[in-house]
């Protein structure tokens, strides 16, 4: 078993690797995130892409949502800091292992944000 020496993750994740330094991948990619990218550009990106959309008067993006918090983070962002009006939409499968955390989270996702929601 390995242990990266920056994080302390250990080999056992699925997926994980390391570099000669004992560096995990999430720690590498992490650091290259906040090195290579130029994150003042990407927001203002990101910013004209919510002025060109916005309509106000119907739904400005749409907004695919599982119960997580990726998904649930980015529409939260998108209503709450930059003013757009979502659509979010989940697509329920038949058959899940975490159903009913899957519908709690969604539940509650659906009260605290206010957004609208099929
Ligand atoms: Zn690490």
């Amino acid at each position: 078993m390995q242990i990266c020496q920056k994080c302390l993750m250990i080999s056992t994740r699925p997926r994980l690797t390391f570099d000669d330094s004992g560096v995990c991948s999430a720690c590498q990619w992490a650091e290259e995130k906040r090195t290579s990218v130029n994150w003042a550009k990407r927001l203002q990106e990101l910013k004209s892409y919510c002025d060109k959309y916005r309509t106000m008067t119907n739904f400005d993006v749409v907004i695919p949502v599982s119960g997580g918090k990726d998904s649930s983070t980015v529409a939260y962002k998108l209503k709450h800091m930059y003013g757009m009006n979502p659509l979010c939409i989940n697509i329920s499968q038949s058959v899940s292992v975490n159903s009913e955390m899957n519908d709690r989270n969604l539940n509650t996702f659906r009260l605290l944000t206010s957004i609208f929601f099929v």
